[in-house]
């Protein structure tokens, strides 16, 4: 199974908003946009960092926040 989930660091490590969101757009809505926070992809149990694609699909969905009036 793959999930992405949101992470972000504070002084004594990394923290993670727990969830198990099925998209890059779903996670994103954990994410705060304060420069701390990141997206990793939970693949078959482990942690890892977005890949390529990933990562563009991600600006993708920044993008569109951003036009949004999100951000
Ligand atoms: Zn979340």
């Amino acid at each position: 199974m793959l999930f992405y989930l949101t992470c972000w660091t504070e002084d004594d490590g990394i923290y993670s908003c727990g969830h198990e969101h099925l998209t890059i757009g779903e996670a994103l809505e954990c994410l705060v946009p304060d420069g701390k926070s990141f997206i990793r992809a939970r693949d078959n149990g482990r942690l890892r960092s977005l890949n390529e694609a990933e990562f563009g699909v991600f600006l993708l969905e920044v993008g569109k926040g951003i036009l949004k009036g999100k951000g």
